[in-house]
């Protein structure tokens, strides 16, 4: 048995535990010199530095802000190639049809991945998910959905499972691109071949789709979730990024844990979400990057849904390397409040993931936190460009 009391803290802060929705996403509870004891990489007590259990060994924490370690809870963070001559020829104005035919595009990214065996995409998603802990995700979503073939998806799952051994993540297998011909039978292959080895082999524990006109239809996306759940698999969903086409009302009617992006959700989308179990997981990081329309982060919380926010990092629509930086961009382009965004990103982030077991400083919960450089934990939402935290810790154990 290993325990440490961790003092000296200006403001433990945390919101609740599990999801929350609504106005209770506003509900932190934030406890002045504080102390946080720690047992076997579980936190065992949280209180007032004062009334602390006495006669355990002491981690003094400097006079710092403490918060729950984030979950960022949709990334792509594996692939190979990059989109740096796509990002300049966009910004010069270049239509993403043409980039797409001169080679570019997601296509780009999916040569590039295929072509990838697993060492070489370990090697390169590292310092991504390093980056990732660095701003504070003690817990990482990595989606597979790159492959040219069900070779390609297995090798990035494959990619992920060798780099649990170095971080806390959560793997999903993303049915991302249509085949531009034999659709009907790819479908097929997806629920009777893929998803069953995947989930044989313990590669995903969730399976994901893109719902979209230029993507995979309502009913193709109700096959393969049904797919997946009679496989043992969660399920989440890509919808309402550019149409609601009806992704969100399925993935609400099908239990799914997220339905994530959601930036052309109207009052139908917002409602069914608010009604449902179902996260809704924002990503501003794709707003910013691409200029488009922000999903509606203020009106889904105002409803009374449970709202996550993630990264999406990837190389084409959201090259965002923080969670921090996710966070902070949620507070002004989705228009959440500081203490919104903070349990969008822990608790909700977790429960995004069907894991209740961390993002709220509660006795049960798993030691992962946060110590700032700030007295005051605000600064994590208001920080841009720097990184607000000084000390990463998972179980207890300072990365
Ligand atoms: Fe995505």
């Amino acid at each position: 048995m290993t325990q440490t009391l961790f003092t000296n803290i200006s403001g433990l802060v945390t919101p609740g535990v599990g999801a929350q929705r609504g106005a209770a996403m506003r509900d932190l509870t934030v406890i002045p010199d504080a102390a946080l004891l720690v047992r076997d990489g579980v936190i065992r007590w949280v209180g007032p530095r004062a009334e602390a259990p006495r006669h355990v060994p002491e981690h003094d924490l400097g006079g710092v802000a403490v918060v729950p370690g984030l979950t960022d809870p949709h990334t792509h963070a594996v692939w190979a190639g990059e989109r740096l001559a796509d990002f300049e020829a966009r910004i010069s104005g270049v239509p993403y049809e043409e980039i797409l035919a001169r080679g570019g595009g997601i296509r780009s990214s999916m040569r590039a991945t295929g072509a990838a065996g697993v060492d070489e995409l370990v090697a390169l998603a590292r310092p991504r998910l390093r980056a990732l802990r660095d701003s504070g995700a003690t817990t990482t979503e990595v989606k597979s959905g790159y492959g040219l073939d069900f070779g390609a998806e297995r090798r990035m799952l494959q990619a992920v499972r060798v780099l649990q051994a170095e971080f806390q993540l959560v793997p999903t297998l993303l049915i991302h691109v249509p085949p531009t011909e034999s659709r009907a039978e790819y479908v097929q292959a997806v629920c009777h071949d893929l998803i069953p080895g995947v989930a044989h082999d313990g590669l995903a524990t969730a399976v994901d789709v893109f719902t979209e006109r230029e993507a995979f239809t309502v009913e193709e996306t109700r096959a393969i979730l049904q797919a997946a759940k009679a496989h043992g698999l969660q399920t989440k969903l890509h919808a309402d990024q550019f149409h609601a086409i009806g992704g969100t009302e399925l993935a609400c009617e099908l239990g799914a844990l997220s339905v994530d992006h959601l930036e052309a959700s109207g009052p139908a989308q917002i409602a069914a979400l608010a009604a449902s179990n179902t996260v809704a997981t924002i990503l501003p990081g794709v707003t910013l990057h691409l200029g488009l329309p922000a999903a509606p982060g203020r009106a889904l919380i105002d409803a009374g849904a449970a709202v996550a926010v993630g990264t999406d990092l990837n190389p084409g629509s959201s090259p965002v390397f923080s969670a921090g930086l996710a966070l902070a961009l949620a507070v002004r382009l989705c228009r959440l409040t500081p203490a919104e965004a903070l349990t969008a990103c822990t608790v909700n982030a977790a429960a995004a993931l069907g894991l209740s077991d961390r993002g709220a400083l509660a006795p049960g919960q798993r030691a992962h936190f946060l110590a700032l450089h700030s007295a005051d934990w605000r600064d994590l939402p208001y920080t841009l460009g720097a990184n607000p935290v000084r000390n990463v810790f998972i179980g207890g154990t300072p990365v």
